[in-house]
């Protein structure tokens, strides 16, 4: 027997107990005539003693051993003199009377602990040394939890899980398809499920009437922060469903993961529609954990002189409440320089200080009295104390920067409290999105997306223009300003498919060879349906008050999508090349 007890388990109940733990050495501390070990493992930590005077031979092994080495020792459990009340088994210790290094360990590239002193680089090549470290245990542990939860939750509610295959064929759904080549059918290949979409919606044909997979998903984007080539959703679907019961059940299953793992009672959530999310925050995943929304101020600024606001399509505003005494006028220009930086690419910042005093400083005093500057802050809700930051030009790009600007302001703020949850669905996006540069229409969330039903006849019958103010029975699930998920009802009818189809510039042959097999099945009694999929890893990130999805990933990728623990993707050689009738026209760098 390897241990009686785990390193997290020992108590003052146990105190005159003899038993029997195994784990890794986490830290020794000699102290002449004592040595002290903590022994540790995934439940916790336990001190082990060894005394010079009791058994010296004993002791002089324990002092031999090096941090993580493998050991396995038996003792009797004793009150502690110095209890750790920070510790579950501070109050006790263990007087060891034997001892067995059951493998040893080289010394570590960086410190098994919180406060690491390996950077990332290193901590990824190590990776299975970094998931030793406690605080990253207990994000793979807490993501176990999740998916716990949410079985269990789908399955009380009926929802029956499925596996679909990984091996598909490439389609376009927003990103790039990883491609797998087919030894067996020379020059052809599969590829990756960006997601299960079409397997879904056919397990709807086929009566299941309630999916849903815990599942991978892979796009070849171009990677950030919170992007992973491979990635998991909680993937839904349902039959003989309104939008109004897939929002509740999966407002349901969001309010059940809170209550379980974080005990939070969520309160209903509000919906926002799209034009409003983007009009009030320039966004369509607004961060709801505080105010600061947009006022659109062009009645007020136009024929003043001001040839930036005169010539602007929109003028637009937040107030920051309560700043103006504490921003200096290098923190503005700071602010300035931060929304011209080409990431958020705004051409200047305008704003105006109401100073407590009662005076106000602009940027634009030239052109507006304090008079005018008074009814913009009326209109902005602002009193003596704010300030007002305005940005002007074409409206969507305008709203888009304003909107970086307003969280960055909640950030610096302390708006944005990692511990409040403020979740909210927004509702009615655009069914199509009409596209300048390529001059065509792209799916606003995917092709298999309903119109709203209103709008179908419109849809079948309406112009180009008409096109464009489709709205789509499509929603987004977003919580502090992160889009966890994202669905819709979707078309099951052949005609309205192949429509959508033609309008996203699909010819009817592409269509066909693309689709047939789901719209081939639309004329088998393809009941209504609809549904949603939540992104796992963010959904954890976010529980977690956290940015970063690659903490409550195992094995994650880097920036570049390299696994640098097992150096991947790598070569292969000739002979698989063959096999598969690949050639390379790569020279080797
Ligand atoms: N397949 C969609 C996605 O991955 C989700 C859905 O519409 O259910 O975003």
């Amino acid at each position: 027997m390897y241990r009686s007890h785990d390193c997290g388990a020992l108590r003052m109940e146990h105190i005159g107990r003899e038993v029997t733990l195994s784990g890794w050495v986490d830290t020794s501390r000699d102290l002449g005539g004592t040595t002290f070990i903590d022994l540790r493992d995934r439940y916790g930590i336990t001190q082990l003693v060894f005394d010079m005077e009791a058994n010296a031979e004993l002791c002089e092994q324990a002092r031999k051993l090096g941090r993580e080495y493998v050991v396995q020792a038996i003792g009797v459990v004793r009150e502690r003199y110095n209890k750790n009340p920070n510790r579950a088994t501070g109050d006790i210790e263990i007087d060891v009377r034997s001892l067995q290094v059951l493998n040893a360990s080289k010394t570590p590239p960086f410190t098994i602990e919180e406060d690491t002193d390996g950077g990332e680089d290193l901590r990824m090549k190590y990776r299975y040394l970094d998931l030793r470290r406690e605080n990253v245990q207990s994000n793979i542990i807490f993501r176990h939890r999740l998916g716990l939860e949410t079985r269990k939750y789908l399955s009380d509610h009926a929802f029956i899980e499925v596996e679909t295959p990984v091996l598909i064929k490439s389609t376009p759904e927003g990103a790039r398809d990883f491609v797998v080549p087919s030894r067996m059918n020379p020059g052809q290949f599969y590829a990756l499920p960006q997601s299960p979409q079409t397997f879904k919606q056919l397990l709807m044909v086929s009566g299941f009437d309630r999916y849903f997979q815990i599942v991978k998903c892979f796009r070849d984007e171009d990677l950030r922060a919170d992007r992973q080539p491979e990635f998991t959703q909680i993937d839904c679907e349902m039959s003989f469903v309104t939008q109004d019961e897939i929002l509740a059940t999966f407002e349901g299953l969001t309010k059940h993961l809170f209550k379980s793992i974080k005990g939070i009672d969520l309160p209903d959530f509000p919906r926002m529609n799209y034009d409003e999310a983007m009009s009030k925050y320039g966004s369509d995943k607004p961060d709801t954990r505080f105010d600061m929304t947009f006022v659109e101020l062009n009645d007020l600024v136009k024929d003043k002189g001001f040839n930036v606001f005169d010539q602007a399509e929109l003028v637009v505003g937040i107030c920051a409440k309560g700043i103006a005494d504490a921003y200096s006028n290098k923190d503005l220009k700071a602010l300035t320089e931060w929304v011209q930086r080409p990431q958020i690419g705004a051409k200047g910042l305008v704003y105006a200080k109401l100073n407590t005093d009662g005076s106000i400083k602009s940027t634009v005093g030239k052109f507006y009295t304090d008079e005018d500057i008074r009814q913009w802050a009326e209109l902005m809700n602002a009193e003596d104390g704010d300030i007002l930051f305005i940005l002007s030009g074409e409206a969507e790009k305008t709203r888009k920067q304003l909107g970086e600007l307003r969280l960055e302001l909640g950030s610096r703020l302390g708006l944005r409290k990692a511990d409040d949850f403020k979740p909210l669905w927004v509702v009615d996006f655009p069914l199509l999105e009409w596209d300048e540069d390529t001059e065509r229409f792209y799916a606003m969330h995917h092709p298999f997306t309903s119109p709203k039903k209103a709008d179908i006849s419109r849809m079948l019958d309406g112009d180009h223009e008409t096109m464009k103010s489709l709205r789509a029975d499509a929603y987004d699930l977003v919580i502090n300003g992160v889009e966890i998920g994202g669905g819709s009802i979707r078309i099951h009818d052949r005609a309205l498919q192949a429509k959508n189809f033609k309008l996203l510039g699909f010819t009817p042959e592409e269509a066909e060879e693309q689709f047939g097999f789901l719209m081939g099945a639309f004329e088998y009694g393809a009941p209504p349906h609809g549904g949603i999929a939540f992104g796992f890893d963010r959904l954890c990130a976010v529980l977690n008050g956290q940015n970063s999805i690659r903490d409550f990933i195992a094995f994650p990728k880097n920036n570049m999508g390299r696994d640098v623990m097992i150096d991947a993707p790598g070569r292969i050689d000739d002979v698989q090349l063959s096999e598969l009738s690949l050639r390379l026209d790569i020279k080797d760098q």
